[in-house]
Parts: C-alpha cells; sequence; structure tokens
C-alpha cells in the first residue's frame, strides 16, 4: 500500500529522496528455486516529510506477510548478549528509587526472550510481546512469558489487566517498524506506572547519514528517527524524552529514555546537544537527503565495478551475513550469483535456503575454509569485528573481507 503522508505529522505529501524500484522482501529467504520464480516483489522509495524532519519510506507491506515467519533469532548473536547486559545496567539506573525488588518490565518486539532472560536472572518480572509465533514459541519455551500479538493500545490494557503497571517498558528496534506509531505509543503511555520509564532503541538517522547506510532501508523499516523527531512524537503521546545514549548496535543506534509527562527526572544535556548535531548536518531536510541519493549511486558504481573486476581477474567471491541489510544492498546494486558465489550465515533456520530478489545461496560459515573463496563481501558490517574474530583461520589462509560502505574498502 502506497503511503503518502507523514507517519509521525501527517503533513502531505512526502518528498522523494530515492527510488529502490520493486524490491524483495529482505526477510523472506527462499527454500528453493521454484520458491524463487514465484517470488512477489514491491515497490519501495525513500522519501522526507519536509514539514517535520522525519524520513521514512512510502509504501507498506502488511505486516502479516513481513513477519509471520520472521527469521531473524536475537539469540544467535554474541555482541547480542553483551547489549543485553549492558541495557539490564542502564535500565537498573532509571528505575524509581524505592523499586528495586522485582520490577516489572515488558518488551515490545522481544523475539526469542534472550534480552528478557538476562532480566529473569537479575530478579526482574519480564513479559515480552512478539507477533512471530514460531518465535515467540521459542521464547515460552525457554521461560520468558511471551504473548504472541502486536504491541498496541489494546495490548497495553491486557497486560495491565492481567498483570498491572509496567516500571520499564522496552522496545528494542522495534519502533522503526511500526506502521500504526499513534496506537503504538498510547500502548506504552497506558502499560507505564507514573514514575515509570520507557526505553526504545532504534537506529539513528544521523550516523545512517553520514556512513551512507542506506542498507537499512528495507519493507520493514518505515521510518528512521532523529532525536528531533523522537522528542516531538513522544510529546504527542504525553512522554517526555529526557535522556539519550548513542550505542554500537546495528552500526549506529539511539537508546531514546522517555517517562510519562511529570515524573520529574529533569532533562540531560545529551538530549539538546545531539539535537544540535542532527541540526548542524541537516537531518530534517531535503538538500541534504538528495546529496546522500548521490553519495548511495556512487557507492553502488564502486561496488559492482569492484565485483566485476574481481570475476575478471578470476578471483572467487562470497558473503558474509544473511540479514535483511544486506539484503537490500544486494538487491540495488544487482549482485546475484553470478558475481557472489554463496553467502555464508550463522542462523541455522537460513542455512540452505537463497537470499530474496537475488537468490545466492546460504551456506554456514564452514563454507569459507571448504571452499576458500578469495574475497568475502561483509554485508554484515555491522558485527565486523566478531566475524574477523571468528574467521581467524580464513584470513591466515589468505583471504580477505570487503566492507562496502561508505565506499567498497578492505579490512
Ligand atoms: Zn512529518
Amino acid at each position: 500500500m502506497r503511503v503518502t503522508a507523514c507517519r509521525v505529522c501527517a503533513a502531505a505529501p512526502l518528498a522523494d529522496v530515492l527510488d529502490f524500484g520493486t524490491v524483495a522482501l529482505a526477510n523472506s529467504y527462499l527454500p528453493d528455486a521454484a520458491a524463487a520464480a514465484m517470488e512477489p516483489r514491491y515497490p519501495m522509495a525513500l522519501c522526507l516529510c519536509q514539514a517535520c524532519g522525519h524520513l521514512q519510506i512510502n509504501e507498506e507491506v502488511p505486516p502479516a506477510d513481513l513477519f509471520r515467519n520472521y527469521l531473524y533469532v536475537t539469540g544467535t548473536s554474541d555482541a547480542v548478549h553483551q547489549h543485553g547486559r549492558l541495557l539490564n545496567a542502564s535500565l537498573s539506573a532509571v528505575l524509581p528509587s524505592g523499586r528495586q525488588a522485582a520490577p516489572f518490565i515488558v518488551e515490545a518486539a522481544s523475539n526469542d526472550g534472550t534480552i528478557l532472560a538476562l532480566f529473569k536472572k537479575a530478579g526482574w518480572r519480564v513479559l515480552g510481546v512478539d507477533p512471530a509465533e514460531n518465535i515467540a514459541d521459542m521464547a515460552n519455551a525457554r521461560g520468558v512469558e511471551t504473548w504472541p500479538t502486536f504491541f498496541s493500545r489494546q495490548t497495553a490494557g491486557e497486560i495491565v489487566a492481567r498483570h498491572g503497571r509496567a516500571d520499564v517498558f522496552l522496545g528494542r528496534h522495534v519502533l522503526a517498524h511500526v506502521a500504526g506509531l499513534h496506537d503504538f505509543l498510547d500502548g506504552v503511555r497506558a502499560v507505564l506506572r507514573d514514575d515509570g520509564a520507557a526505553v526504545v532503541e532504534c537506529p539513528h538517522v544521523l550516523p545512517m547519514f553520514t556512513e551512507l547506510q542506506y542498507d537499512q532501508v528495507y519493507h520493514e523499516h518505515l521510518g528512521f528517527f532523529s532525536v528531533t523527531v523522537l522528542r516531538r512524537l513522544f510529546a504527542m503521546h504525553g512522554l517526555e524524552l529526557f535522556a539519550v545514549r548513542e550505542v554500537g548496535m546495528h552500526g549506529g543506534s539511539l537508546l531514546a529514555f522517555a517517562q510519562p509527562a511529570g515524573a520529574g527526572r529533569p532533562e540531560e544535556a545529551s538530549v539538546s546537544r545531539i539535537m544540535q548535531r542532527e541540526a548542524e548536518v541537516g537531518v530534517g531536510t531535503l538538500e541534504a537527503w538528495r546529496g546522500f541519493a548521490d553519495r548511495v549511486i556512487r557507492q553502488r558504481e564502486a561496488l559492482v565495478a569492484e565485483l566485476t573486476t574481481l570475476r575478471r581477474q578470476g578471483k572467487r567471491v562470497a558473503a558474509y551475513g544473511a540479514a535483511a541489510k544486506g539484503q537490500v544492498m544486494l538487491q540495488w546494486c544487482g549482485i546475484g550469483p553470478d558475481l557472489v558465489e554463496f553467502i555464508v550465515d550463522k542462523s541455522e533456520l537460513k542455512q540452505g535456503r537463497l537470499t530474496p530478489g537475488t537468490h545466492i545461496p546460504i551456506l554456514a560459515p564452514q563454507a569459507l575454509l571448504d571452499r576458500q573463496p578469495d574475497v568475502v563481501l561483509l554485508c554484515a558490517w555491522n558485527f565486523a569485528d566478531e566475524i574477523l574474530r571468528q574467521q581467524k583461520a580464513y584470513l591466515d589462509r589468505g583471504g580477505r573481507f570487503l566492507h562496502p560502505i561508505p565506499l567498497p574498502h578492505y579490512l
């Protein structure tokens, strides 16, 4: 469904930034060639609301199509576990004083319960909400109560009726996926105690802009937030942004802390400091984003030229990381099995399948040693340190990793 008005402020029309054409859903891994032949594709363009500065895509695929068999399982990455421990420490710090005994946390899009399990271990009462039934089942099986549904105003009401209000609401990488932002944020306010806190993590539009992270643009990601836009959005729902942290997950994310209006925590200097930087770069302006689009086109030319040269020299190329973000770049650049023989990924759910849109076979990481390609395109560049550590044997045998952005370079 084409979207013509801003999801935050309802202004219309949206200004075009970059048209990706028609692309396959970045998380729809294909079981075989027959499925690949029938693969649906959807239009997608990146747009800007010039009224409030919110960057967003102009297309909505029905959520049931997107998430029914979602294959991203949080537990597959070491960095996620590390991040969970960090989250636990910073969330404990925002708890109202005197409420340290068995605080209650509600997490939206809680995936397989990896993060909530860490909180449970630390003595919290936990409840997860996740629409992917197969993954909610995994969470329940490990003892993290998880409701297989979307978080909304209505879900919040049912949570409060069954378990009471929450001390902390956590939403990691979910806001970008939500079409009904206003219903979702009504739910956040409704589920929280008056002295509670909401912690929302989302990709930050500032590093996306400066580091050319256009590989985050796919149908699941409807919007890309600045602190400036987040603050305004929260305020529309009786929530005050009081602190912001910049964190490394997914290549540059925000942890935004909000509270019900009047809860009394003072606004930290971090909020105005980051908003100032956003204003200097101009992330709310069409001029800045048209420049971004020009850089994306130049990156595509450089990456395709490098891969074509390697093939012409008889070199063999593979890729690492069949996450959604890599799929967008491969499709946008037109990189298929002719340029990249295979992709490796640690997720057993993806191994044996084909990548969406480009139909490259997905294998286990062991294939890098079994087949020793000359170059590996690092689609999962956000986990570069972890991957290079794990692939020491491949590197020792002369393998090389090619990092694709902001311009292709070898690590
Ligand atoms: Zn707007």
